[in-house]
């Protein structure tokens, strides 16, 4: 059969194309399987039975529940929880915003998506403008989602998704930390936007207020909005383990979600930007889905409305997460005390960043051999899109999500390390 170049664009593997087939084969498989890739949330029960009863209310109500599954919302989205949104973090942020700076879409994935073809590819004026990721390793889900016509009409050659590397901070006990290089950061009109992760996907690393409020004024100066991707960070879910706050202005694109609160199933990601971009991603839904999901929406907008979204995120999941990673850390020290491994600094997210110096071979083959033993984990080398040139470090990493049971993850680290360990002896 044949394909536009769009067709064909999603018909190749692609790293995120990997990642959500590891998983479904991994739901679906009848044998064992010791799942440490992909980006699933945890199943915690305290939240997961919160989200139910409230759930289960709105369901008994004939009226909530008929205008969730029975109403399209408007092209914004669902419009009481977007003030109820906008009410709570101007009242806790002191945040100048209304409900003109905030539209909601099918989740995170979906907003980049139509972010980076909105700002990346072809302008007016005939430039071509690309999205830069300031420092990898970052979001694997970057990579393949500006549509290859719009690459095309610019420069056949060109990626549309430029990337740096970081500087790396050795730190004791055996971990380190990436900073973006801002010595080397030039910032022109071939940028249509800058992108950062916090916490950063797949790293755990948290970029310091100190480092983010450099790259604000940069990109302010520039006049190119930065895009933060909080999936993971502030104000919620606060999978945040150090001293970090939350940052926005108009020239800031926010992109917020519920799943990794728990709710990944309701498909519901959210913008904070300035009224351009909200009339950018309202017409976007227009063409593209009539109108985002109302379900998830409807749920936040009670959570918000008794205050038990942003105590839950702080009392609960944030703390569960941290104990999570800081026995993940114990985990890989004491299975691999005597390999030479590093561990990225983990400051959020719900990821080990593993960079085996030296490795003898490269991270694919390491996944490959792990998955053979059943061990689903992600290989490194996904995680920097845009970076031009070979560079052996892209090669010597892998993820591991710490999110799952814990015997799940003990044996998947052990065997990590064992199997790390047969190829530094061979
Ligand atoms: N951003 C980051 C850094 C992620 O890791 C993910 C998913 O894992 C997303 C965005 C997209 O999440 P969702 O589409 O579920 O909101």
């Amino acid at each position: 059969m044949q394909f536009s170049k769009y067709g064909k664009q999603l018909l190749v593997g692609n790293g995120t194309l990997q990642l959500m087939e590891d998983l479904g084969t991994a739901h679906a498989s009848s044998e064992p399987v010791l799942m440490l890739g992909g980006g699933n949330p945890a199943h915690i029960p305290e939240v997961e039975r919160h989200f139910q009863n409230t759930m289960r209310a709105i369901v008994n109500d004939d009226r909530a529940f008929g205008a969730m599954m029975g109403d399209y919302d408007g092209p914004q989205g669902h419009a009481n929880f977007i003030k109820t949104l906008a009410a709570s973090l101007k009242k806790k942020y002191r945040w100048e915003l209304g409900p003109e700076n905030i539209a909601l879409t099918n989740g995170s994935q979906h907003s980049f998506s139509l972010l980076f073809n909105a700002l990346a590819g072809e302008y007016d004026d005939g430039s071509y403008r690309k999205i830069l990721l300031p420092m990898t390793p970052e979001y694997i889900g970057y990579a393949d989602i500006v549509v290859q016509s719009n690459v095309a009409a610019g420069n056949r050659e060109a990626s549309v998704i430029e990337a740096r590397r970081p500087t790396i901070e050795r730190l004791d006990n055996g971990f380190f930390k990436y900073h973006i290089e801002f010595e080397s950061l030039y910032l022109n009109e071939s940028y249509g936007a800058v992108c950062v992760s916090r916490p950063t996907n797949p790293t755990g690393n948290v970029i310091s207020d100190q480092e983010l409020e450099k790259l604000i004024i940069c990109c302010r100066d520039a006049g190119i909005p930065l895009i933060i991707d909080s999936a993971y960070g502030l104000p919620f879910p606060n999978l945040v383990f150090c001293q970090a706050r939350p940052y926005w202005n108009p020239d800031i694109i926010m992109c917020m979600s519920l799943s990794k609160l728990g709710l990944p199933g309701a498909r519901t990601g959210i913008i904070i930007a300035q009224e351009e971009i909200i009339a950018l991603v309202r017409g976007a839904n227009a063409v593209n889905t009539l109108a985002p999901g109302s379900v998830g929406a409807t749920l936040a907008t009670a959570l918000l409305k008794d205050d038990s979204l942003f105590t839950l995120a702080s009392n609960t999941i944030q703390p569960y997460y941290k104990n999570r990673m800081e026995k993940a850390v114990v985990l890989v020290k004491e299975a691999m005390d005597d390999l030479p491994v590093l561990i990225h600094q983990p400051d959020g997210a719900l990821f080990l960043w593993l960079w085996f110096e030296n490795l003898p071979v490269s991270c694919e083959h390491l996944y490959e051999m792990l998955k053979q033993k059943g061990v689903y984990v992600l290989p490194g080398r996904h995680f920097f899109p845009g970076i031009k040139g070979e560079w052996q470090h892209m090669h010597e990493c892998i993820r591991i999500n710490y999110a799952g049971e814990d015997l799940v993850v003990e044996r998947g680290v052990n065997i990590i390390a064992d199997t790390v360990r047969s190829i530094y002896r061979r």
